[in-house]
């Protein structure tokens, strides 16, 4: 039981979305452990891309170190036509029908690199696929981010964040759509394995307020019962937003930094978010 700081759920410094080199961090998830306690985090949760083979290591690392830890997992779903992360908490890392569901998404992957590495050649960029299997540390979860430190590495691109404006994402050179779970599916997987599922990072998607809304009622329908209000790429302004949505939709609230390693993006570090608003229901309740 963890000892919360005079019974203040809210104040706990909880960061319940990070990356290891399981599947597109640049860390051990021993190291991403040991780097949560010492920016101050006191609930920890390792939540790789369409992976759980990391947890075991990070809980070790975790528990070495004093720090209270939640196995979870990111997985990918396409929605429509747009990619929605639907991360889960709490999640049994060894729960057969999980690692299935995990290796079918992730099973796309390596094809879909090489035809990321056409698209960028036939935009004059020789050799990305090779370059990125070398920032990949999990072959089997090569992605975007691993393309993205290849242009970054060869000069094409300033920054991470200059690529995912300029190349990889819908109309730019190197873009290939993906068929991932849906949105059902990686709801049970999550939920089968004891999880409780989240929508992740919902600002990242852009939709315009009947889409949002059309989102997360299916994902309550489904079963989803938590919201990502803080995480690092949201606003004040989307913050107030999702809190309200979170509320009008009866969701649990959740909080993480979507740590991908030092220097990755500015501003993003472990256990470096807002607290939620007292009026939301914090979804490590479950946890403490
Ligand atoms: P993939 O699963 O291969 O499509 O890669 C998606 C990953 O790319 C995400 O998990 C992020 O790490 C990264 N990513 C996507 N969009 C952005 C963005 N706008 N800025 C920075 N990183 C991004
Ligand atoms: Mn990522
Ligand atoms: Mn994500
Ligand atoms: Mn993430």
């Amino acid at each position: 039981m963890l000892d919360v700081n005079g019974g203040n759920v809210h104040a706990l410094r909880a960061d319940l979305h990070s990356h290891s080199f399981y599947s597109d961090g640049t860390m051990s998830p021993g190291d991403v452990a040991r780097r949560a306690a010492e920016q101050g985090v006191e609930l920890y949760a390792l939540t790789d891309h369409d992976e759980v083979s990391g947890l075991a290591e990070a809980s070790a690392a975790a528990s070495a170190c004093g720090l209270a830890f939640v196995p979870g997992v990111e997985v990918s779903v396409t929605w429509g036509t747009t990619t929605l992360h639907i991360v889960g908490l709490g999640v049994a890392g060894d729960d057969a029908a999980l690692r299935d569901g995990l290796a079918h998404v992730r099973s796309g992957r390596t094809r879909r690199a090489r035809e990321i590495g056409e698209s960028l050649a036939a935009a004059g960029i020789d050799g990305a696929f090779e370059g990125a299997l070398r920032h990949a540390g999990n072959p089997q979860m090569i992605g975007r981010t691993h393309f993205a430190r290849f242009l970054v590495q060869r000069g094409v691109c300033r920054d991470v964040r200059d690529v995912f404006k300029r190349y990889l994402v819908e109309g730019k050179p190197g873009y290939v759509p993906h068929r991932w779970a849906t949105l059902a599916e990686a709801v049970n997987m999550i939920g089968g394995a004891g999880g409780v599922a989240v929508v992740a990072h919902p600002a990242r998607y852009r939709f315009d307020a009947l889409a949002l809304h059309a989102l997360l009622e299916e994902f309550r329908n489904v079963g989803g019962t938590a919201l990502e209000v803080v995480t690092s790429n949201h606003t004040p302004d989307d913050v107030r937003r999702f809190t309200q949505l979170a509320l009008e939709f009866g969701f649990e609230a959740s909080s993480g930094s979507d740590f991908h390693g030092p220097g990755e993006s500015a501003n993003v570090e472990l256990g470096r978010v807002a607290e939620l608003s007292p009026e939301l229901r914090p979804v490590w309740h479950r946890f403490i």
